[in-house]
C-alpha cells in the first residue's frame, strides 16, 4: 500500500490569497502563477479558485493547453516562452503570449508563419542570471522584436532574485528602469514578496504582479518571519 498520504486544498483559502494580492497590488493585474503543476497542486483542482486573477503564467505547453481546455479565454503567459520553433504554431492557434529571452527565440519567431501577431514578454536579466537579455543587449533585442511582422505587442519583464532576502530588489529596480527607460509597452516585476513587501511602489507593482508561491498560502518570507517555535526546529 502507498502510504496513505492525504492532502485537502481549500479552494476559498486560494482565493482569500488571490484577493491579498490585488489588495497589495492595487490597480495592477494578477498573473496567478502556475509554473508547473500548479506548484504541485494539479492545475485542474485549482483552476475555479484561481479564475478571478486575470491570468494563468505556466511554463508547459501543455499545460497551456490544459488551461484553455478548462474554458479559459483570457491571457496566458509562457514564462520561459518557447522551447523549439513549432510551438509557436501553439501560441499563434490558443493565443498564449510568451517570454522571450533569447536571441534565438525571436530568430524563431522572424521565421514563424502566421496570421495572429503575437504578444511577447521580453524578458530583461537585472541579476537573477537565470534568463533574460543583460542590460547593454535589451534595446537591441526590443528593436528586433519592434521590426516583426509577428510581433503585435512587447511588454517587458523581469524577475527578483532577493525579494525574500536581506539584498532586496533595489538594485534589480533600478536596472530595469535604466534598461526600460522610454520604451513603451506594459511592464511585469513582482513575484509574491515583492509583490507584499514591495508593491506599494507603483514602479514595482506595474502594470501586472506575478504571484506564485504566495497564491497557494505559503509566506515567501522564509526564515525571516518564521520563530523557532513556529513548527520549524533549527539546530
Ligand atoms: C516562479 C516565478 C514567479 C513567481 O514567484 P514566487 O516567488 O513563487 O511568487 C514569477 N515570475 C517568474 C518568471 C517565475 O519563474
Amino acid at each position: 500500500m502507498p502510504r496513505p498520504i492525504l492532502a485537502t486544498i481549500h479552494a476559498e483559502a486560494l482565493r482569500h490569497n488571490l484577493a491579498r494580492m490585488r489588495e497589495a497590488a492595487p490597480d495592477a493585474r494578477v498573473w496567478a502563477v502556475v509554473k508547473a503543476n500548479a506548484y504541485g497542486h494539479g492545475i485542474e483542482r485549482v483552476f475555479e479558485a484561481l479564475r478571478g486573477a486575470d491570468g494563468f503564467a505556466l511554463l508547459d505547453l501543455l499545460e497551456a493547453e490544459r488551461v484553455r481546455a478548462l474554458g479559459w479565454r483570457g491571457p496566458i503567459l509562457l514564462l520561459e516562452g518557447v522551447f523549439e520553433p513549432r510551438d509557436l504554431e501553439l501560441c499563434s492557434r490558443l493565443g498564449l503570449w510568451h517570454a522571450v529571452h533569447c536571441d534565438q527565440q525571436i530568430d524563431w519567431l522572424a521565421a514563424h508563419k502566421t496570421q495572429v501577431p503575437h504578444r511577447v514578454f521580453l524578458k530583461l536579466n537585472s541579476g537573477m542570471n537565470r534568463l533574460g537579455f543583460g542590460p547593454q543587449r535589451f534595446r537591441a533585442a526590443w528593436a528586433r522584436l519592434d521590426a516583426l511582422p509577428q510581433v503585435e505587442e512587447i511588454s517587458l519583464m523581469t524577475h527578483f532574485s532577493d525579494a525574500d532576502g536581506p539584498r532586496g530588489i533595489a538594485h534589480q529596480l533600478q536596472v530595469f528602469e535604466e534598461a526600460t527607460r522610454d520604451l513603451p509597452g506594459e511592464r511585469s516585476l513582482s513575484n509574491s514578496a515583492a509583490t507584499l513587501r514591495h508593491a506599494a511602489d507603483a514602479q514595482v507593482r506595474a502594470d501586472w504582479v506575478r504571484p506564485g508561491i504566495a497564491v497557494y498560502g505559503s509566506a515567501p518570507d522564509f526564515p525571516s518571519t518564521m520563530s523557532p517555535t513556529g513548527g520549524c526546529s533549527r539546530p
